[in-house]
């Protein structure tokens, strides 16, 4: 607008001032000086606007983030998936994997806490190839992950898991794909009813079926019994472990 107006100023004003005489020109040197203040207070104001809100986001990307990883966080986890389970209910089957590293310390322990970091980022880089750009995975905390999964059936999520602990166990060992490292992941898999459990109980069910499948031997996948597990039940010992790192 600033360079329209000197732009019209230019080109207009001395073809029509000869014949319009001094008026205009006492007018036009009063607009020009009015457009002069609000240009310069104007511009800066919409440049500290535009830093304020580049920053904003900045820092909201940063607030929701593992900065390790750089999958989302459990903050962004619990958001993003309440937000998708409210969108999507209707019309998709969704399912929660709840992922934790097997003898995760153990790794720590033996190979240093670095070399434990360099699992957990190349387990999230893994898990991300196998569940796609756009869904939802997060690190919810130290060793384990969740990821919201829509799937056509239950054997279709199941596969989803399946491809993750078998392709991680196998992908961590490699040393040149990937660390020299063996390493594996236990997965609960639990299903959001139509009706019924919210993300909570989902969780709390994924828990439950992950502790099952802890206690089973590790490096494996267990399916939540939906009537059993999640609803408020008394739960194992090791499973409040779990349930306190709900929100
Ligand atoms: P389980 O198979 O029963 O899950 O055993 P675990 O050893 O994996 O579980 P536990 O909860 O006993 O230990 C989790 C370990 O994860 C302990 C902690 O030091 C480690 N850990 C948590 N966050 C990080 C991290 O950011 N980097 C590294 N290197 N280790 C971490
Ligand atoms: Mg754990
Ligand atoms: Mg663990």
């Amino acid at each position: 607008m600033h360079c329209l107006f000197y732009l019209g100023r230019a080109c207009i004003l001395p073809l029509i001032a000869p014949s319009s005489g001094s008026t205009l020109l006492g007018i036009s040197s009063i607009f020009t000086m009015y457009e002069g203040v609000l240009y310069s207070v104007g511009l800066p104001m919409a440049l500290i606007a535009l830093l304020r809100e580049e920053t904003h986001d900045q820092l909201l990307k940063a607030s929701h983030t593992d900065y390790l990883t750089g999958l989302g966080n459990r903050r962004w986890f619990f958001e993003e998936a309440e937000r998708h389970i409210h969108n999507t209910r209707a019309d998709a089957d969704i399912f929660l994997l709840a992922f934790d590293l097997d003898h995760f310390k153990a790794i720590n322990d033996r190979f240093g806490h670095a070399a434990g970091d360099e699992v957990l980022k190349l387990f999230a880089g893994f898990a991300r190839g196998i569940v796609g750009p756009d869904t939802i995975l997060a690190r919810i905390g130290g060793e384990e992950f969740a990821a919201l999964v829509s799937c056509k059936s239950d054997a279709d999520a199941s596969a989803v898991a399946q491809a993750v602990v078998s392709g991680f166990a196998e992908i961590v060992i490699d040393r040149s794909k990937g660390l020299g490292i063996k390493a594996t992941v236990s997965i609960g898999l639990a299903q959001l009813s139509r009706d019924g459990n919210d993300l909570a109980e989902l969780l709390l069910a994924a828990d439950a079926a992950l502790y099952r499948a802890k206690v089973s031997g590790r490096n494996r996948i267990e399916p939540a019994q939906p009537s059993a597990e999640g609803l408020g039940n008394v739960l194992p010992a090791r499973t409040r472990k779990y349930r306190a790192t709900l929100p």
